[in-house]
């Protein structure tokens, strides 16, 4: 089952998906070569804490951190470790913020330094893939319509898809139904409507569009080892059209 939001509910979501998305900022200025991914983990948590929220997937399914952080081929659920960022990797950060009940997830992936034009576009195209499917994310239209749209904005560069890995409703639980897949036929699954809250989420691999899951039973990698983006926001379906609420300014 879906579920609707009231307004009141709705601008709870949006609470924690601000603190989401300032946190996200504040990690965008505050990376740099020779960090590890620890190092941002607990940056991320310091922010969250300051700001009277409660780090959302520290716990969740014994995950153990705050910031899921993925470097170059991993997609999607890195564990923040000793790991080294170097100059010309790309960083994916995934945060989820609970406020008052409520949940808020949003993501994206920086370039280090400077990195391939190859790279750049890879990265451009995932966010606006993310911005097509947000664009119908429409009251009336249908769920697939959101998964059609950011198909049709990737596919044409010749990238991977990632399918194993969807979006979510979102609201009191992190994940909700609907699921959300980046890809398929428009015009199908659940009709869209005022009060739905979504957490819209293309992961694009610069190659093939397959993944696997490490050994520590999180980290999913592209199977050919290519380079990975990953772009989300939290979304409301509204009378006015769809609303971002975990906009963060200066995206890529
Ligand atoms: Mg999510």
């Amino acid at each position: 089952m879906i579920i609707l939001k009231s307004e009141a509910e709705i601008e709870k979501i949006a609470k924690a998906s601000r603190i989401v998305a300032s946190t996200l900022q504040s990690l965008r200025a505050f990376i740099k070569p020779g960090m590890t991914t620890l190092m941002l983990d607990a940056f991320a948590e310091k922010q969250i804490i300051e700001q009277g929220g409660v780090p959302a997937f520290k716990g969740y399914r014994n995950f153990p951190a705050t910031l899921c952080v993925s470097v170059n081929e991993e997609v999607v659920h890195g564990i923040p470790s000793e790991k080294v960022i170097k100059e010309g990797d790309i960083v994916g950060m995934d945060l989820g913020v609970i406020l008052d009940g409520f949940y808020g997830d949003a993501a994206l992936t920086l370039p280090i330094g400077e990195v391939d034009s190859e790279v750049h576009r890879l990265l451009e195209v995932t966010e606006k893939s993310l911005y097509a499917g947000i664009a119908q994310a429409l009251e009336g239209g249908r769920l697939s319509d959101i998964s059609h749209a950011v198909q049709s904005a990737v596919e044409p560069a010749g990238y991977g898809i990632v399918t194993d890995f969807v979006g979510h409703g979102i609201g009191r639980s992190l994940h909700e139904e609907p699921q959300i897949p980046n890809f398929g036929p428009k015009g199908k699954g659940p009709r869209l409507r005022e009060g739905m809250v979504l957490a819209i989420e293309p992961m694009v691999n610069l190659g093939k569009h397959e993944v696997k899951v490490l050994d520590d039973g999180w980290t999913a990698v592209s199977a050919d080892g290519s380079l990975s983006a990953h772009f989300e926001h939290t979304v409301a379906i509204t009378k006015e059209g769809p609303v971002i609420l975990s906009q963060v300014e200066h995206d890529v």
